[in-house]
């Protein structure tokens, strides 16, 4: 496991580390406690937070309540406090600061490594829940509420000057194939598509038949092609049906954010375009023009 581990003594940095290490635990500690907070911060790969009660600048606790409000059901993390003085109110204010495990200072290595087998079991636990929770069960693609979760994030790290696009697809007359050849059929349709999309950028099934794509740094024209080529092999995919084999074909909008827009108002474009790809024959792309878009919407 990545172990981060926090304490004003390097001495007992060191005794920590040197029963982590040769566990094969990848242990990185610090005496500055604002330090850690920002290297947890900004590497997930972080699962256990272990930090001593007396630090600074933050005090322990504090570091717990950060680490614990970062953490907080987007990634799995498991906080122990380490103290020296082991006592009831000591406990008590770590577990309610967010930590999840607390123990007595410089541990033994029994102790710790029970401790970490507990914290291996829980984050392990942790990180499936977050996966079940996220994704789709059918297509295994992120689910409505982790696909705009992710696409917020995106947003925010694009920033303001940056380029995103936005692609809405709707399988078309899915009905029909449900109709004509099973649910079965429709669901190997529905995850035949879903491979198809999930190979770049954001991909989400947003319900039904419906899913979403973002693209970072694509601007308008790079989106339409990308769909464009989403289209050809969607039209061009066969899905083994009972009669033979089921042809599909998709309707695609295409959006790109403009500044000051939010992840809703952009994929509303998205979708104002398909249906009009959706009104206009189906089996198209058809891009949300700003001006056009917002010439209608007043
Ligand atoms: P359009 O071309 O206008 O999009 O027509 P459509 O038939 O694709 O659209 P409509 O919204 O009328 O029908 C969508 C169908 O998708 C209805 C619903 O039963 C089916 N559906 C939704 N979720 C699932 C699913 O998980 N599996 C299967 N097999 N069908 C589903
Ligand atoms: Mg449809
Ligand atoms: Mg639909």
């Amino acid at each position: 496991m990545h172990i981060v581990v926090v304490d004003s003594s390097r001495v007992v940095l060191k005794i920590i580390a040197d029963l982590l290490e040769p566990r094969g635990h990848v242990v990185k500690v610090f005496t500055d406690s604002e330090a850690a907070l920002a290297f947890v911060t900004e590497t997930p790969a972080v699962h256990v937070l272990m930090t001593s009660l007396e630090v600074r600048p933050l005090s322990g606790l504090e570091l717990c309540w950060s680490a614990r409000l970062l953490a907080e059901s987007k990634r799995p993390l498991h906080i122990i406090a380490m103290s020296s003085a082991q006592n009831a109110r000591n406990l008590a204010e770590a577990l309610d600061s967010g930590a999840d495990d607390f123990i007595e200072k410089p541990p033994g290595p029994d102790a710790l490594y029970a401790r970490l087998r507990a914290a291996e079991r829980l984050t392990s636990m942790q990180e499936e829940l977050i996966r079940l929770a996220e994704t789709d069960p059918l297509t295994g693609l992120l689910n409505r509420r982790a696909f705009f979760a992710r696409a917020q994030e995106a947003a925010r790290r694009v920033g303001a000057h940056g380029r995103l696009c936005a692609i809405l697809a709707d399988i078309d007359h899915f009905k029909r194939i449900n109709d004509t050849q099973g649910h079965d059929i429709g669901d190997a349709v529905l995850q035949a598509v879903a491979k198809i999309f999930g190979a770049e950028g954001i991909v989400g099934r947003l319900g039904g038949e419906e899913f979403a794509i973002l693209l970072p740094h694509h601007a308008l024209e790079q989106g339409e092609a990308f769909a464009s080529r989403l289209r050809v092999l969607v039209a061009e995919q066969r899905v083994r049906g009972s009669r033979g084999p089921v042809r599909l074909t998709c309707s695609f909008g295409v959006s790109e954010w403009s500044e000051g827009e939010t992840i809703e108002g952009l994929l509303k474009r998205a979708d104002i375009a398909l249906y009009e790809a959706k009104t206009t024959g189906r089996d198209r792309v058809v891009s949300a023009a700003t001006d056009i878009i917002l010439a209608r919407a007043g």
